[in-house]
């Protein structure tokens, strides 16, 4: 924290505003629409190495309020409501573009479960759809093939679909936008972990009907905890707003028509938020150096693969940076990986987590990877497999499902690396290092 953000919050405090509502509140949201039509350069056609980690917005050292502040030009103007967190901001563009019980709504399978599991809190079922190669996000071409047989299976469209820019790495996000397009279904973007990424120039979360953000404390800035959804127009927002703050009408008593949610975000949270706005382009810059450093590095060992930005159109806030491992790869101790079961569960330590009894699914990364993750975590750095595939959970075994292979066979090989303000270039050479060491 700095002391940008105690400044709002003590603002809050002392002008009595430490409500879900308020001036920190609408601060907030300004900051958030400036950015969403903040426009970088533009990238298509001709790469060069370097250009492949662009730093869109570079840091303003003299200046604590950052550049896209006066860069707001070109873009359809887009309308931002802050809410208490991403998986609300899902919900509610669910809500907002009509989801309910027996709709079918098409998300991405390879994802943090806060994509679909709004999807049943409508009571509507989730269809999940593979990624491609490349971006590792939703595969546009069998988006289409699983839109078609919906439609032909059960006589009705499905009603929205959700892309995700997984570990912050823009999709093919033009060519689901025509497939969308094409069936006239509304296009709902996660970008949750995507906040300051774009694609072609344009920030992500701003190509669909809604776009979901995420201030959550692992996220790209933090609130604390929290989220903010991208609306497309004025309109759209004010009907999440209503929904955001229990569907009132307009009565001198709580009269309710419509079934409301408590979603809004306080002003003490968005006090951070404003803050936190102010080193977005520094944090971004950051994740985007450090990525530079990772591919360098691993360029150089065999069977360690980074994930980068494909091409130039694609610019990545790397707010991940993630690996796979070949599995010819052989990692020290591999042979005792998964023999004894993990304490606490991935994803930090807060709430209660189920114990098990058996460190095996049906559906695992390789047993090199967890022999890495376990190495890595005695020389004290945190890694972690990554998302494991919705259409490989449990709880959504009975969903519909597109697959192609291509996200199950990444869960097994892949890893995310730290990658956050803290990482400092001295710990990329020991994380570094360490890997090498690891292979045998
Ligand atoms: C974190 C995350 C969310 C949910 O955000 P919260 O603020 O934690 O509720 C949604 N989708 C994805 C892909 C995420 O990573």
């Amino acid at each position: 924290m700095s002391g940008n953000e105690m400044r709002y919050i003590q603002e809050a405090f002392d002008t009595n505003w430490v409500v879900p509502l308020g001036p920190n509140v609408n601060g907030f949201e300004a900051d958030l629409k400036r950015f969403a039509a903040s426009s970088g350069r533009s990238r298509r056609g001709d790469a060069s190495v370097k250009e492949v980690y662009p730093q869109t917005i570079m840091p303003h050292e003299n200046n604590p309020e950052n550049l896209w502040r006066e860069s707001l030009k070109g873009m359809a103007e887009k309308h931002v409501v802050a809410l208490c967190s991403g998986t609300a901001a899902v919900h509610l563009a669910l809500v907002a573009l009509g989801v309910t019980a027996g709709d079918e709504v098409i998300c991405q399978s390879f994802t943090f479960c806060a994509s679909s599991h709004p999807v049943t809190y409508q009571g509507a079922t989730p269809v999940f759809v593979d990624s491609e190669q490349e971006t590792w996000n939703m595969d546009p071409v069998l988006l289409e093939e699983a839109i078609k047989d919906r439609t032909a299976k059960t006589g009705r469209k499905p009603k929205a679909i959700i892309v995700v820019y997984l570990y912050g790495m823009p999709a093919k996000i033009r060519e689901i936008l025509a497939v969308a397009e094409k069936y006239d279904i509304p296009l709902v973007e996660d970008a949750a972990e995507g906040l300051g990424s774009r694609y072609e120039g344009q920030v992500c979360g701003t190509f669909g009907a809604y776009g979901v953000l995420s201030f959550n404390g692992n996220k790209m800035i933090t609130t604390s905890g929290g989220g903010a959804l991208v609306c497309p127009d004025e309109e759209a927002r004010n009907n999440v707003m209503f929904y955001a703050t229990q569907a009132r009408e307009g009565y001198p008593y709580y009269q309710h028509e419509k079934i409301g949610y408590n979603y809004r975000m306080s002003n003490v949270c968005a006090g951070i938020g404003r803050g936190q706005m102010t080193v977005l382009d520094e944090h971004i810059a950051h994740h985007r150096h450090i990525a530079r450093l990772y591919d360098e590095a691993f360029s150089e060992i065999e069977g360690v693969t980074f994930h980068g930005n494909p091409s130039p159109e694609y610019d990545s806030n790397y707010w991940l940076n993630t690996i796979t491992l070949a599995p010819s790869v052989k990692v020290k101790g591999q042979e005792s990986a998964y023999k004894t079961t993990v304490k606490g569960a991935v994803g930090g330590a807060a709430g209660v987590v189920h114990s098990v009894g058996n460190a095996h699914t049906d559906c695992e990364p390789n047993a090199n990877v967890e022999a890495m993750r376990v190495f890595l975590d005695k020389a004290n750095i945190e890694s972690r497999p990554l998302w494991k595939p919705m259409h490989r959970q449990p709880c959504y075994q009975d969903c519909p499902a597109y697959v192609n292979g291509v996200s199950e066979s990444l869960f097994k090989v892949g890893m995310c690396l730290p990658s956050g303000p803290l990482v400092s270039d001295e710990d990329v050479k020991y994380i570094v290092e360490t890997i090498k060491g690891a292979i045998e």
